[in-house]
């Protein structure tokens, strides 16, 4: 029997949901299902915000960043009568399965919703942040590496002019992902991660004297240090006074900001996207609910969505041990 899928894109966009959109488009298209989007995240579910979404709105999708469903946050949607208002629209639509695209809130949001609602929902990973477990990457994630790392590059040019130091602070909540691979491939002298930051007083030595024994080795130089947003007690102002404190002056701080969730997504995200979309479409009035469609290893997997914000996805040791050696290497 032909089924009613609906889609919505929630939390922070990320690069990719668009190629993911529009494999989901193309695979409802073809196993005969009846395909609806829902606009600005749960938002959509309780204003019954949705429009039909056909092969036309596929021209060119792939390549597009952003999301041509919108994201949104939604705080009536964490209360039981947002959620029972979503269930009783989705009821009324008659649709029977609904895909999530998103990061670990809109997955919490997901599970908030089958309280109220026996429909099959399926979630995929979208988030630059990559920090849900159960895949290896997420939708975004890549394209927002590669943003990050040329953005340091380019900050790198005008830090060796001048021999200055540069703070660089990139998105990433609570992993260091981003920080992590966006350091690593832009050959930044320091990365300040939450999963190895123990506390301001220990880190700020262990900068210093690495500045310190570059300077003494090389006399003035760029020095570049990439940090995690959140990670630093008062940001980046924070670290700058910290490091003046130590003697160590005209510090430039550069927040990358919202440009890292912007842009064309990369191959990566693009085919990392285009499976899991059309894997999802796959699953559809299959048993399997409450579940993400994730990458693990290359290979498509599902795990219980509640696997993906429960478990610690950790940083990937190989990279953690390259940026050590990198950070180390110069002195
Ligand atoms: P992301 O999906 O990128 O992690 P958020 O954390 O902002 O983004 O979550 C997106 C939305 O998911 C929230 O605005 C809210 O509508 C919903 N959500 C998040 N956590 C919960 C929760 N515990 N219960 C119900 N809904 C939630």
């Amino acid at each position: 029997m032909s089924k009613r899928v609906a889609v919505l894109t929630s939390g922070g966009d990320a690069p990719g949901m668009n190629a993911c959109l529009r494999a989901i488009i193309i695979g409802c298209q073809r196993q005969g299902f009846k395909l609806i989007g829902y606009k600005h995240g749960f938002n959509g579910l309780i204003n019954q915000e949705f429009i039909p979404l056909s092969l036309e709105s596929t021209h060119n999708l792939i390549q597009y960043g952003g999301t041509i469903l919108q994201s949104a946050r939604c705080e009536a949607f964490k209360t039981p009568e947002g959620a029972k208002t979503a269930a009783v629209n989705l009821a009324n639509v008659g649709i029977d399965t609904l895909i999530v695209i998103g990061g670990d809130g809109s997955f919490r949001g997901a599970n908030h919703l089958s309280q109220y609602w026996d429909g099959q929902i399926i979630g995929i990973p979208g988030t630059i942040d990559n920090d849900i477990a159960g895949t290896d990457a997420t939708i975004g994630y890549y394209t927002a590496i590669d943003t990050a790392m040329s953005s340091i590059d380019k900050v790198r040019d005008t830090a060796d002019a001048f021999e200055r130091l540069f703070l660089v602070e990139v998105m990433g909540r609570n992993a260091g992902f981003l920080a992590l691979n966006a350091a690593l491939s832009s050959a930044a002298d320091y990365v300040i991660v939450p999963e190895f930051f123990d506390n301001d007083k220990n880190e700020i030595s262990r900068i210093v004297k690495q500045i310190n024994g570059q300077r003494a080795l090389k006399g003035e130089v760029s020095f570049i240090i990439v940090v995690a947003e959140n990670v630093w007690p008062n940001g980046l102002t924070g670290l700058a006074s910290a490091l003046n404190k130590h003697g160590i002056k005209d510090v430039r701080p550069v927040t990358l900001g919202h440009v890292q969730r912007g842009g064309s997504p990369v191959a990566q995200d693009r085919l990392l996207a285009s499976s899991l979309g059309n894997h999802a479409v796959n699953l559809v009035g299959q048993a399997q609910t409450n579940i993400m469609v994730g990458e693990l290893n290359h290979r498509v997997v599902s795990v219980p969505l509640s696997d993906t914000w429960r478990k610690q996805k950790p940083l990937n040791d190989t990279r953690v041990a390259a940026m050590k050696t990198q950070m180390n290497e110069r002195y």
